[in-house]
């Protein structure tokens, strides 16, 4: 198959609506990530994406360091079916690091399913499921800003909502979930703390959301406080979602020993990239932890990457949260939004990832192009 001849890395600011608060860090304006291209010999371009936040992962600036001096010497030449020794020894090659990773896996895979006319699922095992389920996060600190868009995503069918809380005070979290369930009796809603909690008033409050049900109760207490996070779980007969705590297959292992949850979010920006997600995956289905598709502050892009991750992956079966491109972006890097019909992430069938990238839009945006 054809070799990549170029590699060009994007460091690009993309706009954002209106403000997002949680547990532990906001986001207000924009939000930095990294783009890659791998152009191969006859013109095709796969694309890979990068969405660090600094509060959990990494920053952009490490993730196109990583890219651009790193990984450009053991990428250009080669063939992207070589995409698993291509990704040993980028794991190699530099520690931690996993956006990057994600985004040069990720522009890989699309480049290879293009090739071969495959979209990533296939390559990823093959589907288990069509479609999957959306869900929007309830994150603003104008509530009134977020019924409007409760309203909107509702209205095209979406009937999950995850609200972050622990940002501002109980009786707004306490506030913002009463009126939500009495809204919208239909919705699946989740509650997400972001780490948002100190371990010793973490009960208490936990006590009072489990009044309203919540599907499951995300990252209470911060990523390290394995003990609190143990102790709640088993206090509580909410379902507990650890996502901080739990970051790669070895994170899942342990936690899994340590009974520091019931449910475990994957996202490929903590995994560095979809086959490492597959991974924690498994490990968490031999514990009988059954795990939900998270996400960054991504762009359509690394949604499609997730998409065909979840859609490869049996156990990957709460949903996923790939709302930010259609309903928080002020503008995609996709030509064309990916697929959502009635409130469920459509997966691509076409060879790659299934998108268009509009690379016009990411040359403006962008601060910094290494090619
Ligand atoms: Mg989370």
């Amino acid at each position: 198959m054809a070799a990549i001849s170029h590699m060009t890395v994007y460091l690009a600011e993309l706009k954002v609506q209106t403000p997002r608060h949680h547990g532990v860090g906001s986001v207000v304006g924009g939000i930095d990530n990294v783009f890659v291209c791998l152009r191969d010999t006859e013109g095709r371009c796969g694309w890979g994406e990068a969405s660090p936040w600094p509060v959990f992962t990494g920053t952009a600036q490490s993730a196109a360091g990583a890219l651009d001096t790193h990984f450009r010497p053991h990428v250009v030449g080669k063939e992207p079916s070589g995409v698993a020794g291509i990704m040993h020894i980028a794991n190699k090659t530099v520690a931690a690091a996993p956006e990057a990773k994600a985004a040069l896996e990720m522009a890989l895979y699309d480049l290879y399913g293009q090739q071969c006319g495959l979209p990533v699922s296939e390559l990823l095992g093959g589907r288990v499921r069509d479609e999957i389920p959306l869900s929007i996060s309830i994150a603003d600190p104008d509530f009134g800003r977020d019924k409007d868009l409760a309203k909107r995503a509702h209205g095209d069918g979406i009937l999950i909502f995850k609200v972050k809380t622990g940002f501002a005070e109980h009786d707004f979290d306490l506030m913002r979930l009463e009126n939500l369930r009495s809204e919208f009796p239909d919705v699946d809603i989740r509650v997400d703390y972001n780490q948002g909690l100190v371990a010793h008033e973490a009960l208490a409050k936990l006590r009072d959301i489990t009044l309203f049900k919540p599907t499951f109760i995300e990252q209470p207490v911060p990523a390290d406080n394995w003990r609190a996070m143990t102790a709640l779980t088993a206090a509580i007969d909410t379902p507990i979602m650890a996502d901080e705590s739990v970051f790669n297959a070895v994170d899942a292992y342990r936690a899994a020993e340590a009974k520091i949850a019931d449910l475990f979010s994957v996202k490929i920006m903590k995994s560095g990239g979809m086959r490492a997600g597959q991974d924690i995956s498994a490990v968490a289905k031999s514990a009988g932890i059954a795990c939900y598709g998270g996400d960054m502050f991504e762009s359509g892009l690394a949604h499609l990457a997730g998409t065909h991750m979840i859609a490869a992956t049996e156990n990957i079966s709460l949903g996923c949260e790939f709302y930010q491109a259609r309903y928080y972006l002020t503008e995609d890097v996709l030509e064309v939004p990916f697929a959502c019909d009635n409130g469920k992430v459509q997966v691509p069938t076409t060879g790659g990832l299934g998108g268009a990238v509009d690379e016009g839009k990411i040359r403006k945006w962008a601060s910094v192009i290494r090619e």
